[in-house]
């Protein structure tokens, strides 16, 4: 198996310097104007510029680094492919292009980085992902892990990393945190968090390439980094859900629930985990999932739980946000009263939460059942009718045949 150092560039050894190209994600004003994520007045552009410029100011303070910024002005349009070239002219080994997360519910939290799918690029973006990870985790921030993504056409899905690839450059994208929400709030919407983030980025990149600093007085050349294979073949994405079981879920009648998830993904990590008491309409926030001993399973207290009764399911999500809901436990007396079950209204609720996952399985299974029940009655209801119409009909047929023989025996009598 090969093996190199993520460090290890791929050209400008020979002039001593690796060369690494910044470039704030998004941008352009007027028509063709990409913002980015935009969410209560912060927009991704402005932002990423700021994070792009703190990060090259910082990483240019190391020796035998040459950094450039592919463009310093938000309202810059420039494709992709630009960006690309861009580096390539700038004789770039790595292309970064900085970003800032949102998701559609505002649910999401966390860092991650994508890199490419493919042999040694796949190798030195995964050292510098997990380093720049390890910095924003030494920030407080949640961990979304360092991914790949192939789109149609069995090629990188990112365009900024299909380009970079396309011209020789490991090119990635760091997605630093989710400007919408709460959760990540202390690391975004103040000038001095972009920044920060700008200079978290630098000292990932310095140790992850074994840089060293005489200005900031920083060595890491010996900084030891993870050890990457080269992939032999194209690393895929996860594209199926995780499997989620509620394995245990009780109350001792004082308004605590008690409960405990087993959740695992063989393609990749679980990430968060929510709680739902009515059966799925709605859920709590997502929780971090923090396996610490490896067993696949969350056990949570939930305090001060003030209804009695509640129809409990739990979400889990994994590192491509794609999630799985588990069966539904009617938990009764919480508070120590009991409430009359509604089995229909239970079912009901348990068939929207499985519409929200799995649905074209589920649904078949539900069609499938239904059509052999309807079958069963029927062959049921055609058997009680033979049953109870065969005497009625061997009656009727004997009758019928004795006057046919009548007939013919009359009409012989008369011939003769
Ligand atoms: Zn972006």
């Amino acid at each position: 198996m090969n093996r190199k150092r993520s460090g290890e560039s791929n050209r400008n050894m020979s002039e001593g310097n690796i060369v690494i190209v910044i470039d704030p994600g998004h941008g352009g004003l007027g028509g063709g104007a990409d913002d980015g994520a935009s969410y209560n007045g912060i927009t991704e552009r402005y932002i990423n510029t700021a994070t792009a410029k703190a990060m090259c100011e910082e990483l240019s303070k190391y020796d035998n680094v040459k950094v450039y910024l592919t463009r310093d002005n938000p309202n810059q349009a420039m494709t992709l492919k630009q960006r690309a070239e861009f580096a390539s002219d700038m004789g770039a080994d790595y292309l970064i292009s900085i970003h800032y997360n949102a998701s559609e519910e505002h649910l999401i939290y966390g860092s991650e980085v994508w890199i490419p799918s493919i042999g040694e690029y796949y190798a030195q973006g995964y050292g510098i992902g997990k380093a720049v990870l390890d910095e924003f985790q030494d920030m407080g921030l949640y961990l979304k892990g360092v991914k790949t993504r192939v789109g149609d056409g069995n090629d990188e899905y990112y365009g900024i990393i299909r380009e970079s690839e396309k011209l020789n450059i490991t090119g990635m994208i760091i997605e630093h945190c989710y400007i919408d929400n709460g959760r990540d709030y202390a690391y975004y919407g103040n000038d001095d968090a972009y920044v920060r983030f700008g200079k978290a980025d630098a000292t990932g990149v310095a140790k992850a390439l074994g840089l060293k600093s005489t200005e900031l007085g920083k060595d890491y050349t010996m900084y030891k980094g993870i050890d990457i294979a080269i992939p032999d073949s194209r690393v895929y994405q996860d594209e199926t859900p995780p499997e989620v079981i509620l394995k245990k879920c009780s109350s001792n009648g004082n308004g605590i629930v008690e409960i405990v998830i087993h959740a695992q993904d063989s393609e990749s990590e679980i990430s968060h985990y929510a709680y739902s008491f009515d059966g799925g309409n709605t859920y709590s926030e997502l929780f971090e999932w923090h396996d610490r001993d490896g067993d696949n399973e969350e056990s949570i207290t939930i305090m001060n739980v003030r209804q009695n009764r509640a129809d409990v399911v739990v979400r889990a999500y994994n590192n491509y946000n794609l999630y799985s809901t588990s069966e539904m436990v009617v938990l009764n007396g919480i508070n120590g009263v009991f409430e009359e079950e509604n089995i229909s209204e239970s079912v009901e609720s348990t068939l929207t939460v499985d519409q929200q996952n799995n649905v074209i399985s589920n649904e078949k299974v539900r069609y499938d059942n239904r059509r052999t029940a309807m079958v069963i009655v029927i062959l049921l209801f055609i058997i009680i009718l033979t049953l109870f119409f065969k005497s009625a009909i061997a009656a009727s047929l004997k009758k019928w045949y004795h006057s046919i023989k009548d007939i013919i025996l009359k009409n012989g009598k008369d011939e003769k």
